[in-house]
């Protein structure tokens, strides 16, 4: 899949290290998932949009080799123009390189780590291989750990299977407990579903009251069926019967929101609400999907090539090799940037005029393939999900944002909410049933907060 350098490479593998200076169009920092064993997995997870990605590379073998470690883990610490590197490690399953891959890795970037830099390790893991010398390990090198768990053991088990089409349940939970014995940090990941989509509170409070993690990150699974009845590229206007539907994702949003708010905020970190409290402070995106722009978060596959994005990975969008060129002129080139730009400049005029356009963007252009009720092309297909969430939330986003700016925590919205609910109680248990409810919705009282009066 590599495809020849066109133009005067920086440095090739091999040769001497000589200082490299980044073109000065390459972005000062940026992010990239390495696949060290590609798209091999030791699960079959039916939604999984990179098992597909095999047939990109008929006849490998799926593994990253020790001198192309070597030679990434040099490119990318001499392409970040910070001193805090984030080395991130995704798959398929990265775990399957073994425990040695790893540590050489660690070694790898100690080595090449400028003075005073800090690197952090993230991995992103099923958690099946998972045990005492990986989490220990971990905890050594203080890896962020991303576990992937869909909720309680049906809505986990439903997509989450092994090769035989067995239950993963049981080991993705001793993985957690793993890691929680041996204090390692992690986060769990959770995509969202046909068959977990309706059940928020159950997702959300499995996380919260029986794992006992603080830190979730959903996905909406979105599995576009190409011309060919695959969900190899990123194509075609119609998703398998295993995608979220907008409604769903944007109810399973606003559901967990207002558990969240009413009790957890300063406690759970959910990435979507800490990404949006970010824009309706005015702050850069947290979450690149709410970016005006695309561009800096690359993947890099085992042998080397390297993608415009991680949901990319796709002939069309290869960048090149950093066997043949440098890892920071790939990020820099026109190709790239181009691929950056085109998700602001292929926005429609639809969401340019939406309210919540300063905190969604359109979001992630893999999603766009709807058209807007005016008929312009790239709606995306998440968007009424999105624009109810992000409605649903402005009103308790707005008091964080002013808590924070008074210089209290946003954590402080618990007590306003419960002050607020008590006082609503109170009115509404002087209106009658037919009033309309104190809380100005609009609604008669009986159908709104006066739904609960003994009278009623
Ligand atoms: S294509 Fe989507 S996932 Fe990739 S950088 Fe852009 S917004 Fe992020
Ligand atoms: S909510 Fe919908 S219309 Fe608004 S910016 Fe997002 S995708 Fe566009």
């Amino acid at each position: 899949m590599s495809i020849p350098a066109t133009n005067g490479p920086l440095e090739v593998r091999g040769a001497p290290s000589a200082p490299v200076i980044p073109p000065h169009n390459a972005p000062p920092y940026f992010h990239v998932l390495v696949k060290p064993t590609g798209a091999a997995c030791n699960l079959n997870c039916a939604y999984c949009f990179f098992l597909s990605k095999e047939a990109l590379y008929p006849g490998s073998r799926f593994r990253m080799a020790d001198g192309l470690l070597e030679t990434y883990i040099r490119q990318y610490i001499e392409s970040q123009r910070t001193d805090l590197v984030t080395i991130a490690w995704q798959g398929g399953e990265p775990a399957l390189m073994g425990l040695d891959f790893f540590k050489r890795s660690v070694e790898c970037a100690t080595k090449y780590a400028r003075p005073g830099m800090r690197i952090e390790y993230t991995i992103q893991t099923n958690g099946i291989l998972l045990n005492d010398a990986w989490c220990a390990f971990f905890r050594e090198h203080s890896f962020l750990v991303g576990l992937s768990i869909d909720g309680p053991r049906p809505l986990h088990d439903a997509y989450r299977v092994d090769k035989g089409g067995g239950p993963t349940f049981d080991k993705a939970m001793a993985a957690a407990r793993l890691l929680q014995k041996h204090q390692v940090d992690f986060n769990i990941l959770t995509t969202v579903h046909a068959a977990n989509a309706d059940h928020p509170l159950d997702v959300y409070r499995f996380m919260r009251d029986e794992l006992g993690v603080q830190w979730v990150q959903f996905i909406p699974i979105v599995e576009r069926v190409n011309a060919d009845g695959r969900t190899l590229l990123q194509e075609g206007q119609t998703v398998t019967g295993r995608s979220v539907t907008p409604d769903q994702w944007g109810q399973f949003l606003i559901a967990i929101f207002d558990e969240w708010m009413r009790r957890d905020v300063g406690r759970m970190y959910i990435t979507l609400f800490e990404a949006a409290l970010a824009s309706w402070l005015g702050g850069p995106p947290a979450l690149c999907i709410f970016a005006e722009t695309c561009g800096n978060a690359l993947a890099v596959e085992h042998n080397g090539d390297v993608y415009a994005c991680d949901h990319f990975v796709e002939p069309k969008h290869l960048l090149g090799n950093i066997q043949e060129r440098h890892l920071s002129e790939l990020v820099a080139s026109d190709q790239q940037r181009r691929f950056g730009a085109a998700k602001q400049d292929t926005l429609p005029q639809y969401c340019r005029e939406c309210k919540v356009h300063f905190a969604c963007h359109g979001e992630c252009p893999k999603n766009r393939f709807l058209a807007t009720p005016d008929g312009a092309p790239g709606l995306n297909y998440l968007c009424a999900g999105y624009k109810a969430f992000f409605t649903h939330v402005d009103r308790p986003m707005r008091v964080m944002a002013q808590l924070y700016r008074s210089g209290r925590a946003p954590a402080e919205i618990v007590h306003v909410v419960a002050a607020e609910e008590a006082r609503l109680k109170a009115a509404s248990a002087k209106a009658s049933r037919n009033d309309p409810c104190p809380c100005g919705s609009g609604r008669k009282s009986k159908q709104c907060h006066g739904k609960r009066h003994p009278s009623s």
